[in-house]
């Protein structure tokens, strides 16, 4: 069987073992990290994660989403609350009965490990960095963080060990050790790759709301949001009956209004006061004097794939704003992708591997781009009559073409049409609405026209 060498066992990583562990694949991970399923607190990114309809496809093709759907929450509307803190406006995010559904990212990890390591051929090296790739020997090269290092106790090939690095041998490379990707880097000097790295003005806080006498302090079903122009707050629920709660704010606002603890209260009780109620004074000061705001970075890079035999997916290809729910959808829709273009390719490493860019690459620069423009939609956009309108006319359009009229949103969450197509789709509804407006106009303008010209012969001026 061929061997496959995975670098990081995060969310991408563990997943794609998952789905080589069912092809019969010898399958190595190195994982910087110690082996999350042993650790009290695990370090890392948002506690919770919207998964939607190309997250739970990749799941079930490994036999998986049934299991993790029913460990988180469904949410099948956004929930606007208003500055008043008393009133809110409910948008529903499609047709009655679609939703997404928040879970929690650590157990999501180590369910997947857990299920990967199941076949006798899947090994996990945690502690052990991936510190390159050597590309002329198209080898990765691992350095182990604990002693000793139990490589080569199986699958790839341990090519040799020199100053307690590894150079490992496989027949397919899959970078999944995201954002800051230690293999993407070592590529860097290869002519032709694009490589672009944005960070935006805002960073993020995570909070907490308590179960109030064992129950949701909020309505639990609903993606709470409180937009408030260039910052935001959003809050999802947890099966303990917690809320994950995110303020998203330029970091000049951070500095401004959230650096005292004087600050850091009069904000959230002014602009969030039914939320600063539940969250509590001690609590927003321990996480504010705790907790640095957390910076989000959005990379794109072209190609993914490399020498035939080396792919870049997750975030290490593709790391992007949290404002779509997508990173990890789209990182799980790569596995999926890269794992059906293999079958389309008879297991040809080498064809899928450049197939797989080709097809790859323009869908994850759309969702990147896609992702930038929906935190205009959460910070501000919701609040608007224009921005209402427009989700009245394509959900009554919906309804009317339910095949050819899908809303933006929906295309994106609840359906697996590729992302570049989404946006073909949108232009051109975008299109037909224009013209569809301008006729309106016209046919507006001839009725004035005309019943001023019938006037005019009426009253004869
Ligand atoms: P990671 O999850 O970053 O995993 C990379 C792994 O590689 C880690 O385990 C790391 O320890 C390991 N690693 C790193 N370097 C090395 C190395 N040199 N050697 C070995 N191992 C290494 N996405 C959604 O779909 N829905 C959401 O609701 C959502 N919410 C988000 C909210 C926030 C605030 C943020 C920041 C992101 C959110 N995302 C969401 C995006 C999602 O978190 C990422 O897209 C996803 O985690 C990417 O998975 P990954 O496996 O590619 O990378």
């Amino acid at each position: 069987m061929p061997s496959v060498a995975i670098a990081g066992a995060g969310l991408v990583g563990a997943l794609n073992a998952c789905f080589f562990a069912q092809k019969g694949w010898d399958v190595s991970v190195y994982e910087f990290r110690k082996d999350i399923r042993t650790m009290k607190h695990v370090q890392g990114r948002s506690i919770n994660l919207a998964l939607s309809q190309r997250g739970k496809s990749a799941l079930e093709a490994v036999g998986l989403r049934e299991y993790i759907v029913n460990q988180g929450v469904p949410l099948y509307a956004r929930l606007v609350h208003n500055k008043d803190g008393k009133t809110f406006s409910r948008q529903p995010y499609g047709k009655p009965g679609e939703h997404i559904v928040s879970i929690n990212r650590r157990h999501l990890n180590e369910v997947m490990i857990t299920q990967a390591e199941k076949s006798p051929n899947v090994k996990f090296f945690f502690e052990h960095k991936v510190k390159n790739v050597d590309y002329e020997k198209k080898q990765l090269v691992v350095q182990c963080t604990s002693q000793p290092s139990r490589i080569p106790t199986f699958g790839t090939r341990a090519a040799s060990q020199d100053h307690g690095e590894i150079h490992v041998e496989a027949d397919l490379i899959l970078a999944c050790d995201g954002a800051y990707s230690a293999v993407r880097r070592s590529l860097m000097t290869i002519p032709r790759f694009d490589f672009s790295q944005d960070y935006i003005e805002h960073g993020y806080v995570e909070l907490n709301i308590m179960a109030n006498n064992n129950k949701f302090a909020f309505e639990e079903n609903v993606f709470h949001l409180w937009p408030r122009g260039h910052f935001t707050l959003i809050a999802l629920a947890n099966r303990d009956k917690t809320f994950t709660v995110t303020i998203f704010a330029p970091f000049s606002e951070f500095e401004k209004h959230m650096s005292t603890t004087e600050d850091v209260l009069l904000f959230f009780e002014e602009n969030f006061p039914d939320a600063f109620r539940l969250l509590g004074k001690e609590h927003i000061t321990e996480t504010f004097n705790r907790v640095k705001p957390q910076p989000l970075v959005s990379i794109k890079c072209s190609p993914h794939s490399f020498f035939d035999n080396l792919v870049l997916m997750g975030d290490a290809a593709h790391a992007m704003v949290p404002f779509y729910g997508q990173g990890m959808n789209c990182g799980f829709e790569d596995c999926l992708v890269f794992s059906e273009t293999l079958e389309e390719h008879d297991n040809d490493i080498a064809s899928a591997v450049r197939a797989y860019s080709e097809k790859r690459v323009n869908d994850a620069h759309t969702i990147n781009d896609l992702a930038m423009y929906n935190y205009e939609e959460l910070k501000d956009l919701v609040n608007r009559n224009s921005y209402k309108l427009r989700k009245k006319f394509d959900t009554i359009m919906n309804m009317i073409f339910p095949k050819s009229w899908i809303p933006l949103y929906s295309m994106v969450t609840f359906t697996r049409i590729p992302y570049s197509e989404v946006i073909e789709r949108r232009k051109r509804q975008d299109k037909i609405l224009s013209t569809l407006l301008t006729t309106a106009s016209a046919v507006a303008f001839i009725g004035a026209f005309m019943g001023m010209f019938s006037n005019r012969a009426k009253f004869g001026f």
